[in-house]
């Protein structure tokens, strides 16, 4: 298929009819409408002018030492003045790109990884070469093998590109002694650290993982974003990186932008600070941790032996593989006439491999429609099977 096949494809797909468990969209109706509305015309009444006004680069004070508020339960120490607030972690993720990526660099990237962080990689014409992963994560020594093979051969690397936590879209987790051999490779190489991190205070279980960040300040840059704990629409997003790399990045984000929208900052900022929003963050975590129970239960339940699936303690997806002989580019437009959608595995790679895999995402259906759309899902499976 090709891209316009596969909008075509989605576009189908979005019809109520369909259960969707393609798009990666948080459950933003679960927010307190009411509070927020009061928020932002408070927000108009009393600092429009600001609000409403041009502002600067690097993005609003305050909430940039909100924002080190925020990562705080992660274990990272960072200061204000290294926070750069962005357009979205997505824009971040452009701008990092941008500043360190020549053309044929190469980026290392998890296998699988974030579609959306490759889409950057291939427009920058980095070359994405893929880390493989096993149930922690990342895996060290594939990656210590990875990284002097390619300097072996006089390749430039740019940086490793990892989501640690509740990753996109495998579902996986690094755990802390993971992320120490991951560390210790990376500073052994001198190679630098890109860590994604969206879901990191969307964990179901327990305190949140302590950041890559927390332990390496000069050698990994963090990317942060509301969107996952409160809200995608308002676009807010932020790089905490070493100083010598925040210069650039405000640099970058000026020529881009101008400035990052100041409306939405301070919309996030004084959602901060007159919000419960951990408590909101609580809330997401509950109603995320149900419709995780529910896919896995409805997955044990019907999916046909052979079929593999990994198990997150938090986020918002599943990677299911399929037994060999599968392809589900090829099986997709088949599930989207049963009315289930998915994203095919291969979506996830550079190389087009994972045409066995797919990503699930259980954020936005009710727990009732995904157990429907995994029985449908099985079906076209089972289906294929007896083909
Ligand atoms: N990184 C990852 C791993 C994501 O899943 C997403 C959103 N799906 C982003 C970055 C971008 O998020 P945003 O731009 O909304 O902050």
């Amino acid at each position: 298929m090709t891209a316009s096949e596969i909008r075509a494809l989605f576009s189908v797909a979005s019809r109520p009819e369909v259960v969707s468990l393609a798009g990666g969209s948080p459950y933003v109706s679960a927010l307190p409408m009411d509070a927020v509305a009061e928020t932002l015309a408070d927000l108009v009444a009393r600092r429009g002018a600001v609000a409403l006004q041009y502002a600067t680069a690097q993005g609003d004070e305050l909430l940039r030492e909100q924002v080190c508020e925020v990562m705080a339960p992660e274990g990272i120490d960072g200061h204000p003045d290294d926070v750069v607030m962005t357009t979205g972690s997505q824009q971040a993720l452009d701008l990092v790109t941008r500043i360190f990526v020549d053309p044929g660099d190469v980026v290392l990237a998890e296998a699988p990884s974030y579609v959306g962080a490759l889409q950057v990689f291939r427009s920058y014409q980095a070359d994405v070469v893929h880390v493989p992963m096993d149930d922690k994560g990342l895996e060290p020594v594939a990656l210590e093998e990875a990284i002097q093979h390619l300097r072996a051969q006089g390749r430039q690397l740019a940086f490793l590109y990892t989501i640690p936590s509740f990753h996109n879209p495998a579902g996986t987790s690094q755990p802390e002694s993971r992320r120490e051999e991951v560390l210790e490779v990376c500073r052994r190489h001198d190679v630098l650290v890109i860590e994604d991190d969206p879901y990191g205070l969307l964990g179901f279980d327990g305190d949140p993982y302590r950041a890559l960040r927390a332990d390496d300040p000069e050698g990994v840059i963090y990317l942060g974003s509301f969107s996952k704990t409160f809200a995608p629409g308002l676009r807010v997003g932020w790089a905490l990186a070493p100083h010598a790399v925040r210069e650039k990045l405000v640099l970058a984000s000026e020529a881009t932008q101008l400035c990052p929208s100041s409306f939405s900052q301070l919309a996030v900022s004084s959602y901060l600070s007159t919000q419960d929003w951990r408590g909101q963050v609580d809330v997401y975590r509950d109603l995320y941790r149900q419709r995780r129970d529910a896919t896995l239960e409805a997955l044990t339940a019907t999916m046909p032996e052979g079929t593999t699936w990994t198990h997150p303690l938090g986020g918002f997806y599943v990677w299911v593989t399929l037994p060999e002989g599968f392809d589900t580019r090829v099986m997709l437009p088949r599930a989207v006439t049963a009315r289930v959608a998915f994203v095919p595995g291969s979506a996830f790679f550079a190389d087009g491999s994972g045409a066995r895999s797919m990503r699930l995402s259980y954020c936005l259906p009710e727990p009732a429609r995904i157990r429907e759309g995994v029985r449908r899902l099985a079906g076209v499976i089972e289906e294929e099977l007896s083909m």
